[in-house]
Order: structure tokens, then C-alpha cells, then sequence
């Protein structure tokens, strides 16, 4: 009976490609999800039928994502740039 290769000492890299997506994920709900007059998400009641004042947790959460990605750079810290 063989056992799986365990190796605890080597973190798994995360690949470049899900950080840009991720990126490009957040990218789409900060142009999507914006305030209307009214002060509630546009995207939210549309998509969604929901009543949501803005910023929207989506939104809320893209915007945090927008701050920590993603540029070339960013990737060559990590150490995962392509
Ligand atoms: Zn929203």
C-alpha cells in the first residue's frame, strides 16, 4: 500500500492566471455595481431583484480586491509571475 507524496514543507504557489482572473472578476463588479439615485445597487436590483444600499457587499468585496491586485509587480513579489 503506497501512501501519497506529502510534502508540508512546500506551500502550494498559487497560479498567476486565478490572480488575474480574480482581478478581472472584481474589475467587472466595480463597474457594474454602482449607486442609483436612490442610493441602493443598480446590479443588485437588476441581476438580482434585490434592494441593496450602496456600496453592496459584491462591491465591498471587489473594491478590497482592486487594492491588493494586480500588476506585474504584484506577481514578482509573489513569486508567481508567468
Ligand atoms: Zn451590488
Amino acid at each position: 500500500m503506497s501512501t501519497p507524496a506529502v510534502h508540508p514543507d512546500t506551500p502550494p504557489v498559487p497560479a498567476a492566471e486565478s490572480v488575474s482572473s480574480l482581478a478581472s472578476s472584481a474589475a467587472e463588479i466595480l463597474v457594474l455595481h454602482t449607486a442609483d439615485e436612490q442610493g441602493m445597487c443598480t446590479h443588485c436590483r437588476a441581476a438580482y431583484a434585490l434592494l441593496v444600499p450602496h456600496p453592496c457587499s459584491q462591491r465591498g468585496w471587489a473594491s478590497r480586491v482592486d487594492r491588493r491586485v494586480v500588476t506585474r509587480q504584484t506577481l514578482d513579489v509573489l513569486g508567481i509571475a508567468a
